[in-house]
């Protein structure tokens, strides 16, 4: 099993999984053209994808679904995202299985129609994929215990926000409990979860309200003396890809 963010932030999100019967994008806020190429860089491949997760129908996370569902790949997401987006496709049932590997949907605060976070399960590996959120409820840290790879938002710092450039009615969206995660709610949560996560992709990352450097430094001081990797995720580029088995 392969794991790559292929792109994270407002200007795209696109995640890609190896699974046992080929490969699985969650999220699609790229075009088909920029995804491939990424992959590729990543040293992976998007030939066989037959699925796309979707968390929610904001278009950083769908702007790619036409150039994919030309391509004949099925759209999994909640009712209601399916129906902001006007589309068909499945309704990410717990326990429904794409390409060998089995998702269950973790509902998300956040300002979408039902967004959606994934916990998927593959070969004994489960694999927690979570942004887009205002809060960290108790349900959704329930639902990531046990994951040892997350996928997790740690979208602004709060000094840079709230001195930063935005309007002021965006960055009250931003803080608001439909919003996104804090470096520092990130921090806590992860600080909840260190006794499963062994590699942790921070996500989602602002580009006007945030450092990477940053991110990094509030969720490691948090995590001290923890054992696991902590990788950063790109707006414009792949990750480093995750390997197991
Ligand atoms: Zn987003
Ligand atoms: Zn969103």
């Amino acid at each position: 099993m392969r794991l790559c963010v292929l792109g994270s932030g407002s200007a795209g999100n696109a995640l890609l999984v190896e699974g046992p019967e080929g490969p699985v994008l969650v999220d699609c806020g790229l075009l088909w053209s920029e995804l491939v190429a990424r992959a590729k860089r990543a040293g992976l491949s998007l030939t066989g994808l037959r699925y796309v997760l979707l968390t929610h129908e904001h278009a950083d996370h769908a702007r790619g679904l036409a150039s994919l569902r030309r391509r004949g790949v099925k759209v999994v997401a909640s009712a209601g995202t399916l129906r902001a987006l006007g589309v068909r496709g499945l309704v990410a049932e717990p326990g429904l299985e794409v390409a060998g590997i089995r998702l269950f949907p973790i509902p998300l605060p956040h300002d979408a129609r039902e967004p959606l976070g994934f916990r998927l399960e593959c070969a004994g590996l489960r694999i927690g994929v979570v942004t887009d959120l205002g809060r960290v409820t108790p349900p959704v840290l329930e639902s990531l215990k046990g994951c040892a790879l997350l996928v997790f938002e740690s979208n602004h710092d709060l000094a840079m926000l709230l001195t930063g450039p935005y309007p002021w009615p965006l960055k009250m969206r931003i803080l608001g409990p439909l919003g996104h995660l804090a470096n520092d709610e990130a921090a806590q949560a992860l600080r909840a979860l260190r006794d499963w996560a062994q590699t942790v992709f921070l996500a989602h990352l602002s580009q006007e309200n945030n450092r990477p450097e940053l991110a990094l430094e509030t969720v490691a001081q948090a995590l001290n003396g923890w054992k696991g990797h902590l990788l950063l995720t790109y707006p414009d580029r792949p990750s480093a890809v995750f390997a197991s088995g």
